[in-house]
């Protein structure tokens, strides 16, 4: 098995091409990729994460 070419950051749900996944504001730092000064950890620093959309 070939590892995944996009490494999924921990609060990401799922990949970016998955259907219902789409890239939301990290709620861990609310989009700006730090907390307290230090890089956030769920979405990498990047204040991004992929969440599931749609559905309940
Ligand atoms: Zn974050």
């Amino acid at each position: 098995m070939q590892p995944d070419d996009t490494p999924l950051k921990p609060g990401d749900e799922g990949p970016p091409d998955a259907p219902g996944v789409g890239e939301d504001a990290c709620r861990a730092c609310h989009g700006t990729g730090s907390v307290e000064g230090h890089r956030c950890a769920v979405c990498n620093g990047t204040g991004k994460v992929l969440q599931g959309i749609g559905g309940g």
